[in-house]
């Protein structure tokens, strides 16, 4: 709900009023403006009555915001979010990028291939040490030892960690040795986990589900921000459409439709959006080109051998080469990467 006051209100009327509001069981957010200031409404409003609102003489009217989400809405933080990681950021003007291997598989292979995408400019380290697989009987991650290696990666490199986390009964060890967790896009409803990671002050990265719409993401990333946890970054990585020469449909569409709904930095997965190697520079070259804030690119050093995803994979060397022509994209739409 959205209290739109009168023109010229006095910062006094605004507390008092504030104060009502409060005594209502919301939270107030209050924007402020030169000519205009509205207070937005989190919480329950559905027990208010909007004519008690706008009995108040300070009150033009009250509006009920049309989208569920509130805490991610733009309507209530005009303002970009820039994620903090290590002093890195995502959300910003620069391009953040993520590159690793789809699994940790061994320490020779994460260490190497942490070498390999810092050399070329990634900023963060994606690798799942826990892996959510079609079949029981596929690679299910090396776990606990995956954390520990990811870790030897980052101190040998200083590159953050992205990781999934699939259980809240992990959370307290993600805690410790990730950076950011990733939610994947097999759990992006799994409501209860949400919850727990609304307790926690870590970066979620949200993966968009395999058949969610837009507003549902954003209904997604609300639960762990109606918790407390503010730190969400969004992730498109393709969803599930009629057509089957790829494994998804990228949706560039969200980007222009998630910057106008929400504050949140998002973030697109060419890699499992196509889900073939040969579409990753390209689909990287439309997100950078549409407005993404970062990648999150599966990159692997002997993608026929990977014990994930290797069709997805590209080589570091095609990983280098899309660095280098992803800056020409960056620059033409006025950012960094
Ligand atoms: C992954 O990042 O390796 C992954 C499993 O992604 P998603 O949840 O998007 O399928
Ligand atoms: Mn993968």
């Amino acid at each position: 709900m959205i209290v739109i006051l009168k023109p010229k209100t006095s910062s006094d009327d605004i507390k008092k009023l504030t104060r009502k509001l409060e005594f209502l069981g919301v939270t107030v957010n209050p924007v402020i403006g030169t000519e205009m200031s509205i207070l937005g409404l989190v919480g329950d409003t559905t027990k208010i009555d909007p004519s008690y609102i706008e009995a108040n003489p300070n009150v033009e009217r009250v509006m009920h915001v049309q989208e569920p989400f509130k805490k991610a809405n733009r309507l209530f933080h005009p303002e970009n979010t820039v994620v903090d990681i290590n002093g890195q950021s995502i959300g910003g003007n620069k391009i953040a990028v993520i590159a690793g291997p789809c699994s940790v598989e061994s320490e020779d292979q994460i260490i190497m291939v942490a070498n390999e995408v810092k050399k070329y400019g990634a900023g963060f380290l994606r690798g799942g040490a826990f892996k959510p697989r079609t079949s029981p009987y596929s690679f299910q991650g090396l776990k606990y030892e995956g954390l520990e290696l990811l870790n030897k990666a980052k101190l040998e490199t200083g590159l953050p960690i992205v990781t999934e986390l699939m259980s809240p009964y992990d959370i307290e060890t993600f805690i410790e040795k990730t950076d950011i967790i990733q939610v994947g896009a097999r759990n992006m409803q799994n409501f209860e986990l949400l919850k727990e990671l609304g307790k926690i002050n870590k970066p979620i990265l949200l993966k968009r589900g395999l058949s969610a719409t837009i507003e549902e993401l954003l209904m997604s990333a609300e639960y762990i921000m109606a918790g407390g946890n503010e730190k969400v970054i969004l992730c498109e990585r393709g969803i599930r459409t009629f057509e089957t020469y790829t494994r998804n449909t990228l949706d560039l569409s969200a980007v222009p439709v998630i910057k106008k709904m929400s504050h949140l930095p998002i973030v697109i997965d060419p890699s499992h959006s196509a889900g073939k190697w040969w579409m990753v520079e390209p689909l990287a070259k439309a997100a950078v080109a549409v407005g993404a804030d970062g990648l999150i690119i599966e990159v692997h050093n002997d993608p026929q051998k990977a014990l994930c995803d290797g069709q997805q994979s590209i080589k570091p060397e095609i990983f280098a080469k899309l660095m280098e022509e992803l800056k020409v994209i960056a620059a033409a739409v006025g950012r960094e990467i």
